[in-house]
């Protein structure tokens, strides 16, 4: 035990620290865990904030290796959901108080998407009254594009470097012009520069992933000075080229070990940021989210989309809780946080008190 309690009393972790966080079991791990938990109450307490989440459309131009919705996937049934569905989920956000909405689509880059986006955002603030907080996750952007989101009404965004060692990321994409690392490192600069409140996040059990990837991962959200974080286990889908390697694995219960622990030591790092418990999570564990929020995760987010279209925005297999409606699923996650010893903070943004610092 004295090597966890010795690290734990640093003000700041080495790559060496991390690693080892990542691979203790049983008593240590507790140890860990009980940390992580005590940050979060005395930091930003036991809250958790919801982010209404639209699945806006699974088109995407991209074929990254681990994805469901790729390009070059003709299994999937491609949709975009109509301007009237979208503001119809985000008014019962508002109205369920959910203080804040994440939009999120494939990526597409073309000026007709960007002015839809653009209008979307005006319309949505238009008729929830300013409401709600509005997150965007569709992907790699021009400057000029996130500069003209941000000023119609998006002050958060959403991109996962999915991992920060440039090499493993390159065995994930396709070697082109269009799936470039040193790109999605120049998009989180350029949100950062234009006011956004900015997340990434990692998949955690990737195909040659090993634990320096990993402890190097929660060392880039440090550096980069990272608002929001969404990490979760990989999970394979079986029209991706990925599947393929699928014997390299971990078992499922092994990533999602692991994954609780980076949002433990992650936590204890960050101790203002937004951390989700993402869906992922509970794909292995049936109380996989509740597990993430008590060793420090503050964010859920409820699924709002349209019932008849969760199925077709499948990033991975198994995606837990496709047919529910939006009512079904804020139900279901009062219940789930009440177990997790939390309360959901209704009415409230939940802006990332990391971005308040940086910002002073
Ligand atoms: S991960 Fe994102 S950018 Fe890549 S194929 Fe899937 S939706 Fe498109």
């Amino acid at each position: 035990m004295s090597e966890i309690n010795e690290i734990l009393q640093k003000s700041h972790f080495s790559h060496a620290d991390i690693v080892h966080m990542l691979g203790l079991q049983g008593k240590e791990k507790t140890c860990l865990f009980e940390r992580a938990a005590q940050v979060k109450a005395r930091g930003i307490g036991n809250r958790v904030y919801f982010r209404g989440l639209i699945e806006f459309s699974n088109i995407c131009r991209k074929n990254c290796l681990y994805c469901g919705i790729r390009l070059d996937n003709r299994n999937v049934r491609r949709y975009m959901l109509s301007d009237d569905e979208i503001i119809s989920a985000a008014r019962f956000a508002a109205e369920n108080r959910y203080g804040s909405l994440v939009i999120q689509s494939g990526e597409v880059e073309s000026k007709s998407f960007t002015g839809r986006i653009e209008n979307l955002l005006r319309n949505i603030h238009k008729a929830t009254g300013g409401e709600l907080r509005i997150t965007l996750s569709c992907g790699e952007q021009e400057h000029e594009t996130y500069k003209r989101w941000y000023e119609s009404g998006a002050h958060r965004y959403l991109l996962r470097i999915e991992s920060s060692n440039p090499e493993l990321y390159a065995r994930l994409h396709p070697r082109d012009n269009d799936h470039k690392f040193l790109r999605r490192i120049g998009c989180l600069n350029s949100l950062q520069e234009t006011g956004y409140q900015v997340g990434t996040g990692v998949m955690i059990g990737l195909p040659f992933q090993t634990m320096d990837d990993l402890a190097g991962d929660l060392l880039f959200m440090e550096q980069f000075n990272i608002d929001m974080v969404g990490m979760g286990p990989y999970l394979e889908h079986n029209g991706t080229p990925l599947y393929e390697l699928r014997h390299l694995l971990m078992p499922r219960e092994e990533r999602f070990q692991i994954t609780l622990k980076m949002i433990a030591v992650l936590r204890i790092m960050m101790n203002d940021i937004n951390i989700a418990a993402t869906t992922a999570l509970q794909a292995i564990d049936k109380m996989g989210r509740e597990k993430a929020i008590k060793v420090g995760a503050n964010v859920i987010m409820p699924n709002i989309t349209p019932g008849n279209h969760r199925d077709d925005y499948l990033l991975y297999q198994d995606k837990p809780c496709t047919d529910e409606n939006a009512s079904d699923c804020k139900t279901c996650l009062e219940a789930r946080i009440a177990l997790a010893d939390n309360e959901i903070a209704y009415g409230e943004w939940g802006d990332s008190g990391h971005f308040r610092k940086r910002n002073r």
